[in-house]
């Protein structure tokens, strides 16, 4: 990464307290899961379904400190539930998590209302309390189709309960995303092939795909550097992003971010608010907000989330307040991955950066590396800069 910033303008360095108006986005996170997946650094409790109570209670707190400034409960255009397992709570617990939810916010009549799910222990009761309560879009963690790759990724679920999950829910929620992971140790690429085949079969309007990452501290890393998992080659990897890319395309998905492919109009709007640099609250262990201007992170241990709430602390650990160009380049950086590309004149408005003056010659770098091209309107990444997309993000930042 250079060392040297280009010129920008004189607001460069002031760190400046935005007041935007009330976000219209939230983020839920609920941190329990049946075990911990060996691939997973997210904050998530495993296997302590005791402390459900104590959580709800707990997210009931901090949600009504942080609106205790506002007369009326905030309406919002996007909703997000995710996690660590949400669906893992019981009929009367996720009843309990919704009431909590509409007691402080009211959704627009179209608002998009998105709950993250598990095949595991998806029942016909749970789905009906998510409809009864108007979720409308589930993100449902498949991750594959191939019985040997998910006892790899430690999932409990087999293929056969994805399709038989997927048709009783797609009755009453008709849009759902499924997740899916390649480059899965030991994953060939036939493996990928027929798990893409058949998550295109299920026709859903929405399909996330990731490379499997291994991350410091997961029984993933552990093994990795004892030699017991081998990670697959970047070259393999590459073979299945590209040619997921083409398969999706030719069976009417649009990319329309990085990971991301969705039907016409179906792409995710919560997803789509963080890309836009949207300002948009979260609650819960880990979450991480964005609200006039500042970033602010929660503790991601649950335990120290609850103590400090139930102490009437804040339960924020990092609080990172951006001047005018760290944001623009943070915006750059995220609205990146959106792969219309990121609007001149939105990082403009957004924060007084001309984008062409502020990344200068990181610009010129990246365009003459390929992975970025510029129009008169906006920049946006290429197609073999969505294989750089991070090296792109460290340029930019
Ligand atoms: S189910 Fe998801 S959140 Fe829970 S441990 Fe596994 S990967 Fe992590």
């Amino acid at each position: 990464m250079p060392q040297q910033r280009s010129e920008s303008t004189p607001m460069e360095s002031e760190a400046v307290s935005i007041k935007t108006a009330n976000p219209r986005s939230v983020y839920v996170h609920v941190p329990f899961c049946l075990q911990r997946c060996g691939y997973c650094d997210f904050s998530i409790l495993a296997g302590r379904d005791d402390l459900i109570p104590r959580y709800l209670e707990s997210l009931d707190l901090e949600i009504s400190r942080s609106l205790e400034h506002l007369i009326q409960p905030p309406v919002l255009d996007t909703l997000f539930v995710g996690g660590g397992t949400p669906t893992l709570l019981s009929r009367s617990e996720l009843e309990k998590l919704f009431s909590i939810l509409f007691k402080h916010f009211r959704l627009e009549p179209d608002a998009e209302f998105s709950v993250e799910a598990n095949p595991d222990g998806l029942t016909d009761e749970r789905q009906q309390v998510l409809a009864q309560f108007g979720v409308n879009r589930i993100s449902l963690g498949v991750q594959s189709f191939d019985a040997e790759v998910l006892k790899r990724l430690d999932r409990k679920h087999t293929p056969e309960n994805v399709i038989e999950i997927f048709e009783q829910l797609s009755k009453m929620i008709p849009n759902i995303s499924l997740d899916l992971i390649y480059g899965v140790p030991g994953q060939s690429f036939e493996s990928w092939q027929e798990t893409l085949h058949q998550a295109i079969a299920l026709d859903p309007a929405h399909i996330s795909m990731y490379a499997l990452t291994f991350e410091k501290g997961t029984a993933f890393w552990t093994q990795r550097s004892k030699g017991q998992l081998i990670q697959v080659e970047d070259s393999l990897e590459v073979r299945m992003y590209q040619w997921a890319i083409e398969q999706l395309k030719s069976r009417g998905y649009s990319q329309y971010e990085i990971s991301n492919f969705s039907k016409p109009s179906m792409e995710s709007r919560h997803n789509c608010a963080y890309w836009l640099g949207q300002s948009y609250w979260a609650y819960g262990p880990g979450a991480s907000r964005f609200v006039d201007g500042v970033r602010s992170t929660n503790h991601r241990s649950s335990f120290t989330w609850m103590k400090r709430i139930e102490a009437g602390d804040s339960p924020v650990d990092i609080f990172d307040e951006l001047n005018t160009e760290q944001r623009a380049r943070e915006l750059i950086a995220i609205g990146l991955r959106y792969l219309p590309g990121v609007e001149k004149s939105r990082i403009e408005e957004q924060t007084g950066h001309r984008i062409e003056i502020l990344l200068g010659k990181e610009l010129v770098n990246l365009k003459e590396r390929g992975w970025i091209e510029e129009t008169k309107l906006c920049i946006r990444l290429t197609s073999e800069g969505k294989l750089f997309a991070d090296a792109v993000a460290c340029e930019v930042i």
